[in-house]
This record gives C-alpha cells, sequence and structure tokens, in this order.
C-alpha cells in the first residue's frame, strides 16, 4: 500500500513546476539574488493580499516575530503574554528580545487563548501580546483588540500557521501592530527553504523594521540599532510571488478536505474521538483530532503500521519546556493545554490529498479504536 504523508510539498512543484523553474532560472541570469525588484514586488504582492499598506520580507517567521518585537522596542523588563500551545518560536522570540513570556490556558475547541484569561496575566509590565492563530484557525481579534487597546498593549499576531485566515471579515496578520508570516515549505504559502514576511499599516514601523532586518542600518554603514542580516533571497520571493496567486484555490481545497474529514469521522461514529470545531475563516494548515483515553500514542503508532503518517503538534506545552523551567509554571498550570497535548493527532493534510486517501485516513481509524 501506498504511503500517505502528513504533507507534500513535491505535489505544487509538479502542478506548477514549470513556472517556478522559469521564475528561479530568470532569477540565476539576473545576477540580482539579494534584494532588488523582485524581493519589493514580491512584498507589496503579499501586503496587497493580506490589505495591508506595507509587507516587509526577512529570512523566516521566526526572525519575522523577533523583529517585530524589536521594533516595537519589547525587550528587557517587558512582558508578552501568549499561548503555551504553539511552536516553540513565539515564546523564543520573545525571550531572544529579552523580554519574559507570560503563558495563558488555551480554549479546548479552538486550540487558540482562552481569551476570558487574559486580563487576568496583564500586569504593569506587559507590553504586549502574541496571539497565535495556530493550525491555521483564526483567533478572535475583536476581542482581542478590545483588550489590547483597554490596557494599552501592543498586538503582534503570530501568522505563520495562518496565511489567508479570516477572523471577522479581516485577514490575520492585518489587524494588530505587526502580522509576522513564515514561508517554511509546510506552511500554507510554503517557499523552497526559508523565509517570512512582516506586515503593517503604520508607515513608522515599517521603517524601523527594514532598517532592523539590515543591520540595524538606513543607510549602508551607518547604523543606527544593533539589527540583524535576515533578508528574504530573491530566488525565493520569486518562487514565492509565483505560488501566492494560487494560495486561495489551496487554501478552498484544504477546507474541502476539513469538511470532508469532519463528515465522514462524524459518519464514521468512532468513540473518544473529537473533530476539530468547524471554523469558517481557518486555512487549515492542520486537520487536528483529540483522541481520549490515554490511547493517542498507541493509534500513531498502528496508522504509521498502515503507512499513514500523522503528527503531534505539540507534545510538550512551552510553560513545560526545560529551557523554560525558570519561569516558574509546574504541571497543571494550564490543565485545558496539558491535558489537550496528550489527546491531539494531526492527520495527513495538504490541499492535493485525495479523497481516496482520506477513505484510507478514516476507514484505517475506525478499525483502530
Ligand atoms: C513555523 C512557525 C513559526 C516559525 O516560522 P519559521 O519560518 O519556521 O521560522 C513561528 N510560529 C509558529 C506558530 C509556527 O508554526
Amino acid at each position: 500500500m501506498n504511503k500517505i504523508p502528513p504533507f507534500d510539498v513535491s505535489q505544487q512543484y509538479q502542478q506548477i513546476g514549470d513556472r517556478l523553474n522559469q521564475a528561479a532560472l530568470a532569477v540565476l541570469a539576473s545576477g540580482q539574488y539579494i534584494g532588488g525588484q523582485t524581493v519589493s514586488q514580491f512584498e507589496s504582492e503579499f501586503a496587497s493580499y493580506i490589505g495591508s499598506k506595507h509587507g516587509i520580507a526577512c529570512n523566516s517567521g521566526t526572525d519575522a516575530l523577533y523583529l517585530a518585537m524589536r521594533a516595537l522596542d519589547v525587550g528587557e523588563g517587558d512582558e508578552v503574554i501568549t499561548s503555551p500551545f504553539t511552536f516553540f518560536a513565539s515564546a523564543e522570540t520573545i525571550s531572544m528580545a529579552g523580554a519574559k513570556p507570560v503563558f495563558v490556558d488555551i480554549e479546548a475547541h479552538s486550540f487558540n487563548l482562552n481569551l476570558d484569561l487574559l486580563e487576568a496575566a496583564i500586569t504593569e509590565r506587559t507590553k504586549a501580546i502574541m496571539p497565535v492563530h495556530l493550525f491555521g484557525r483564526p483567533v478572535d481579534m475583536p476581542k482581542l483588540m478590545a483588550i489590547a487597546k483597554k490596557h494599552n498593549l501592543y498586538v503582534i499576531e503570530d501568522c505563520a500557521q495562518a496565511t489567508g485566515a479570516i477572523s471577522n471579515g479581516e485577514k490575520v496578520g492585518n489587524i494588530g501592530d505587526v502580522g509576522c508570516f513564515s514561508f517554511y515549505p509546510t506552511k500554507n504559502l510554503g517557499g523552497c527553504g526559508d523565509g517570512g514576511m512582516m506586515t503593517t499599516n503604520n508607515a513608522e514601523i515599517d521603517k524601523k523594521l527594514r532598517i532592523l532586518r539590515e543591520h540595524g542600518s538606513p543607510q549602508r554603514y551607518y547604523h543606527e540599532y544593533i539589527g540583524m542580516n535576515s533578508r528574504l533571497d530573491s530566488l525565493q520571493a520569486a518562487l514565492l510571488q509565483v505560488k501566492l496567486p494560487y494560495l486561495d484555490k489551496w487554501n478552498a481545497q484544504r477546507r474541502e478536505i476539513s469538511d470532508r474529514y469532519t463528515q465522514l469521522l462524524k459518519e464514521a461514529n468512532i468513540p473518544n474521538l473529537v473533530t476539530p470545531h468547524h471554523c469558517p475563516g481557518s486555512v487549515w494548515n492542520q486537520y487536528t483530532i483529540c483522541i481520549g483515553d490515554g490511547k493517542r500514542n498507541d493509534i500513531q503508532a498502528k496508522l504509521r503500521e498502515q503507512d499513514i503518517i500523522t503528527m503531534i503538534y505539540y507534545p510538550l506545552p512551552l510553560h513545560l519546556q526545560s529551557v523554560y523551567k525558570d519561569l516558574g509554571y509546574t504541571k497543571g498550570t494550564f490543565p485545558v493545554t496539558e491535558d489537550i497535548c496528550d489527546r491531539v493527532l494531526s492527520l495527513p493534510m495538504f490541499p492535493e490529498l485525495s479523497e481516496e486517501q482520506q477513505d484510507r485516513v478514516v476507514i484505517t481509524l475506525k478499525g483502530l479504536i
């Protein structure tokens, strides 16, 4: 039997390989490998897709988050509130900037920050909130922005898994002060290497982000800040430029696949299996079910024996990571997050996943539980 992978980024190459080849060869022949027109064109195309005035390309989603923090002067002595149930980079970049990550428990049905718990975590040191639109599912941004406004806090959106997701009619990344995106190959808009983007509607933040990503240097060899080298290669920009017009189609395919998964799983009526909550604004970077009764790891292993590869995002919450032991969180601090980490299982999900493959995933699951 054929293997069903969790994602298959080579399928996009099979669809539009000729155009990608052409774009790559044009960059190679141009001799303009860093910066230049291709990068600035892609920046404005991406910003306009999100609806933002400014798009600032950089080397990764991680750098985007870090640079956003630096541009907003988040640093030593500041606290930034984020989710304990996310990829490490969300909290890591808060620490890299010199600030302290403060975690708040999540909601079981959305896997995102529980906004009802947010205000209790705000102190006089809190400078920003970093909502993470996990698995492609938008945080309730109107509610979050109202809290941020009331307490005069910056909002840095971690949109790494949610390019194109919509919260209350607005694309994520265009709602907070800075939106941070990743073009890691398995993200909804994935490059052929590392890449990232920041979006903002504030001209001053835009200017500072551009300076910071290039050695804190507004003019070559004159330095105003300690910045870094975080540029997007022209080659990646050219490849992403080819892919961007397909993003809505690919996201629609992900939506269809997720609806079909939910329908099939409900019909299969598998005990102790919870399907993800319906969410029309999600772009389904992951389709994540929960399996109770301590059976999750066993089910994952058995699926693997049948050549169906699933993923556990994430097995250990950030507040219990060894690197954060000095923050003083203990087991039991965030009961919803800790429970979810023991139950989540992300099923194979990519735009080209076929109905036959989906059927096999569901039938196999039903046979196992
Ligand atoms: C992928 C990811 C990042 C980091 O992006 P990179 O481009 O890999 O540096 C940050 N936050 C979340 C939630 C992610 O999934």
